[in-house]
């Protein structure tokens, strides 16, 4: 995939920068990733369209990606750079 395509969130539809952190949710069948803000709202519309993917049978593996100025290697939340400072919560 090339790094230079422009990401586009699938929740709010904005583009997301590369630099910036984000989260992706690749299908692991077809490869296609979805990319979302890391912000709270776009998060939340993240975790309903996976889990209504997932009830779909598909199967996907979340990617964390950190802002480029983040030292934190680790993916996940709550990394030292505050790239993912609001949990994903599972929605109700
Ligand atoms: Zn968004
Ligand atoms: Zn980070």
């Amino acid at each position: 995939m090339s790094r230079n395509r422009v990401i586009r969130c699938a929740a709010c539809a904005g583009r997301i920068k590369p630099h910036h952190p984000h989260i992706g949710v690749e299908d692991l069948e077809t490869g296609v990733e979805f990319s979302y803000h890391a912000r709270a709202s776009c998060q939340k519309r993240c975790v309903e369209e996976t889990v209504t993917r997932l009830e779909a049978g598909k199967v996907f593996a979340a990617h964390h990606y950190h802002s480029s100025t983040c030292a934190d290697e680790a993916p996940g939340f709550g990394c030292a750079g505050g790239c993912f400072d609001t949990p994903m919560a599972v929605a109700n």
